[in-house]
């Protein structure tokens, strides 16, 4: 049976809400260069065309809810020493050029987008922020009235904190979805796999694991899962990832 995102509507916000906190959160992350040295859009238009071209398979997933309601994009920061990727509600995904650079194929990088793209599709980032304030903050911080809360917000997003940061559930959610989302396209799901042993021997992979924690169920999950999806290999594209990481800056 396939995964689904489990939540509560009772107590939610608003897909809408998720948008305006994410968008939020993203001008204070673009804004301070200092500390996330986001690749401009006009002057890395490749970087960002092949990345969001990867997204837009994954986002045309039927098991994708919020394909439409969110603001999908990608900032790439350039940080090599940062093997690390976070997301933001409402649609935005931060990778570090570090972790760009320690995959092997684009298969990875699709299974890398795949699980950040259902942390905000199953709403597990808003969860978070939901354990660490009441639903009034959130929508204060959403309405833009809370600006000191939001460096808070940021360094745990990045970081991980004790609240926030997923769950080992969120965790499994997540790569079922993913599995889920990349027997859609046409690249080798088993390649996600794949993605987290090379990350797992990465000497500097604290960062992600962080926010990202890792139990060490997770390997049979994924396996499960994926023989349980049919089990089917697919496309890497090796050559053009490795054209890609040499476009890096
Ligand atoms: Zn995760």
């Amino acid at each position: 049976m396939l995964a689904s995102c489990s939540e509560d509507k009772s107590v939610f916000p608003t897909l809408t809400q998720d948008v305006c906190i994410g968008w939020r959160i993203d001008s204070a992350i673009t804004a301070n260069p200092a500390q996330f040295n986001v690749l401009e859009r006009s002057k890395y238009a490749a970087i960002y065309s092949y990345t969001e071209e990867i997204l837009q398979q994954l986002l045309e997933s039927d098991g994708v809810r919020n394909a439409e309601a969110f603001s999908w994009q990608i900032r790439v920061i350039n940080d090599k020493s940062v093997i690390s990727a976070f997301v933001a509600p409402g649609g935005y995904i931060y990778l570090y050029t570090g972790i760009l650079m320690a995959l092997d194929n684009e298969a990875q990088l699709a299974g890398l987008l795949a699980h950040q793209l259902a942390h905000i599709d199953c709403r597990h980032i808003t969860k978070m922020l939901l354990r660490h304030y009441d639903l009034s903050t959130f929508e204060s911080i959403a309405a833009g009235l809370e600006q000191a809360e939001l460096d808070s917000i940021i360094h745990g997003l990045v970081n991980g904190s004790s609240t926030l940061k997923y769950s080992c559930s969120n965790e499994h959610e997540a790569d079922s979805k993913a599995m889920e989302y990349l027997f859609d396209t046409g690249y080798d799901p088993y390649e996600l796999i794949n993605m987290y042993r090379k990350l797992l021997t990465c000497s500097v992979v604290a960062q992600f694991f962080a926010i990202h924690p890792w139990d060490d169920g997770r390997i049979e999950n994924l396996e499960a899962a994926w023989k349980n999806l049919g089990a089917r290999h697919g496309e890497k594209y090796t050559e053009r990832y490795l054209d890609f990481k040499k476009s890096l800056p």
